[in-house]
């Protein structure tokens, strides 16, 4: 790592540590808002452009900082202009990926802009469905690295005076294992003097990493959290979630349940729809006998197709059929669309496909355990050869 990289990122500073270098630099303290502001307010992809501070202070602050940790973006449009993919370049050279899409305003409803963030390049759970799990784990994204995501997609919505309505930690990686990052982002994010986005717009998905979870309540962090379930049964999600052989899926629901009931908020849990593995009338009975009567909002997400598996989406009628047995069970029940399929944009997929495609023979030998497994899963008996099949193995 060279000099230049240990610079910290300018957005992960806190007011007061923008406030020591403003004194340290022997300047009035008025200049402090006036650095926050043009970090998080404006524009200026440079910090030579930001013109409201004298050249000495740019010197000054350039010197101890980085203006942009993203080193290059490329930036695909998809879905008729409704879906901005940006795949991150970061020092070290990892790819990370953030997703901005657009849904339209309409009668007694405003337009919103979502963006979709990673906090980690890769992940370490190794989801069999996901291609970020595909790719392995890197290393934790520093706090300036999650947040310059963030004023990436906010500059990009300022020329035509539009603002993020609302964040979401559900692109690269698990936001729990990077947890201490994680919560200095979401407090910059949320900060009138910073990004000032209220907290029930900001969204924190995992996997189910149930200290975190804990860690979460005890703080009384009012964002909304959400929870990755895909499957009620422990063997099945022990398959589809290897986290699960840690934290099984009973403990994970009391955590979120403790969580909804000291917020007062509803915990959203996530169910990617996959075709004959978690889609049945039985699995859909015993998420309705988990989740009965808790404060939740489940969402269906039919899945993106990736390469290494051998699975697909249900079909939007299975998907209905599922929705209708947990309504029954007075769960209410939303059915999602996936964006950006046309370009692969599931979740770390463009990522997935820079790293360049395993070997075919790799992914057929993966495709042949991961069968193996789902069906052993299916028929209710915990396989002892799962970890081999989920841990990541290199090309
Ligand atoms: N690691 C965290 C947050 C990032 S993943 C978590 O798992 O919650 C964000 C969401 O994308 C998760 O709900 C995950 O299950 C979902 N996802 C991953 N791969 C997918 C795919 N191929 N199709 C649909 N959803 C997927
Ligand atoms: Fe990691 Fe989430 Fe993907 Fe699972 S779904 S591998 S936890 S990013």
């Amino acid at each position: 790592m060279t000099d230049l990289d240990a610079r910290p990122g300018i957005a992960g500073l806190a007011p007061e540590a923008v406030a020591a270098l403003v004194a340290a630099a022997g300047e009035p303290p008025y200049r402090t808002k006036q650095i926050l502001d043009a970090v998080w307010r404006s524009a200026p992809e440079r910090l030579d452009d930001v013109t409201t501070l004298p050249a000495g202070l740019r010197d000054a602050l350039g010197r101890a900082t980085r203006w942009d940790t993203l080193l290059a973006t490329d930036v695909t449009v998809t879905d008729g202009g409704r879906t901005e993919k940006a795949l991150h370049r970061l020092a070290g050279d990892q790819a990370i990926e953030s997703v901005l899409m657009h849904f339209p305003g309409g009668p007694g409803r405003r337009e919103r802009h979502t963006l979709c963030i990673s906090s980690q390049a890769g992940c370490a759970v190794g989801c069999p469905f996901c291609a970020t799990g595909e790719l392995g784990f890197s290393r934790d994204l520093g706090t300036a690295e999650i947040l310059d995501q963030v004023r990436f997609a906010a500059r990009r919505l300022a020329p035509d005076g539009r603002r993020l309505t609302n964040i979401v930690f559900m692109g690269m990686g698990e936001p729990l294992l990077n947890l201490d990052r994680v919560l200095e982002a979401v407090e910059a994010l949320n900060d009138p003097r910073r990004f000032g986005l209220g907290a029930r717009h900001i969204t924190v998905s995992t996997s189910g990493v149930v200290p975190g979870i804990r860690r979460l309540t005890a703080l009384g962090a009012q964002f909304t959290l959400a929870v990755s379930l895909h499957a009620a049964r422990d063997p099945l999600r022990d398959v589809l979630v290897p986290l699960n052989r840690r934290w099984p899926v009973a403990e994970v629901v009391a955590a979120a349940r403790d969580h909804a009931a000291a917020t007062g908020r509803r915990v959203s849990y996530e169910v990617t729809m996959i075709s004959g593995i978690n889609d049945t009338p039985a699995d859909a009975d015993a998420m309705a006998e988990l989740l009965r009567g808790d404060l939740v909002h489940v969402n269906l997400i039919p899945m993106n197709p990736v390469a290494h598996t051998p699975w697909r989406s249900s079909s939007a009628e299975a998907i209905e059929r599922f929705a209708a047995r947990l309504r029954a069970a007075g769960l209410p029940v939303t059915i999602r669309q996936n964006r950006g399929q046309d370009v692969g944009a599931a979740c770390g997929q463009l990522a997935a496909e820079r790293a360049g495609e395993p070997a075919p023979t790799a992914v057929a030998w993966r495709r042949k355990r991961l069968e193996e497994a789902s069906l052993t899963a299916l028929r209710g008996d915990v396989p002892d050869e799962v970890e081999p099949v989920l841990a990541r193995t290199a090309g």
